[in-house]
């Protein structure tokens, strides 16, 4: 892995046809119960994430140098706001609520490169941990409210397409992922810090 080289063409290619499986399994659920995030008085781009993979962090920034540059500007400003303004309220003891330095207009303008999480977040899903524990994910409080009691008729089953992740996140790192220092950053941190390498 090198700063100036970032995804193979193959990773690449393997990175955005995981995406496209995850986007695929989430509209499936949402068709399923009839949700959406159309007329959603909230906006989850504000929450604060953590995101633990390279391999994403890189994808991230393959999207990123396909911007002109007064657009990277734009954003690596906001990027910047962001981590000083998140670390202001973390050393506080209070959870930040900032907009993701990507969204603009309520929109992510970085969708074909956004991460997981994003894709993953609002219907109810559940995984299963390599130690055989589960763990529910409700899905967000407007589809609580619209599923109700049948939280659990529809969900999407993560436990697959981590493990794929997981295994393009060892693929991208070879032999150095067992030294390199786990991931726990934001989008914005991932922007302020340029690509990993
Ligand atoms: S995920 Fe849920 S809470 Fe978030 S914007 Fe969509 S509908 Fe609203
Ligand atoms: S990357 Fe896009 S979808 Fe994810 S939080 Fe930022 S703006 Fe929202």
């Amino acid at each position: 892995m090198t700063s100036d080289t970032l995804l193979s063409y193959e990773l690449s290619a393997k990175m955005a046809d995981l995406y496209n499986r995850m986007e695929k399994v989430y509209d499936d659920v949402a068709r399923k119960i009839d949700f959406s995030c159309a007329g959603c008085p909230d906006n989850c781009c504000d929450s604060f994430f953590l995101h633990h993979t390279y391999v994403e962090w890189a994808y991230l920034w393959e999207g990123l140098h396909l911007l002109d540059k007064a657009r990277l500007d734009e954003i690596r400003l906001r990027a910047g706001e962001y981590v000083a303004g998140s670390e202001k309220i973390l050393s506080q003891g209070a959870r930040p609520v900032i907009m993701c330095p990507l969204n603009e207009s309520g929109r992510c303008s970085l969708y074909l490169h956004r991460l997981m999480i994003c894709r993953m977040h609002g219907v109810p899903s559940e995984i299963t941990m390599p130690n055989g524990r589960k763990m529910h994910f409700p899905g967000c409080f407007r589809c609580q409210e619209l599923v109700g009691e049948q939280a659990d008729c529809w969900v999407v089953d993560r436990t697959g397409l981590y493990k794929e992740l997981v295994a393009l996140e060892t693929e991208f790192l070879g032999a150095k992922r067992a030294v390199m220092p786990k991931v726990k950053m934001t989008i914005a941190g991932m922007i302020v810090l340029g690509p990993p390498g």
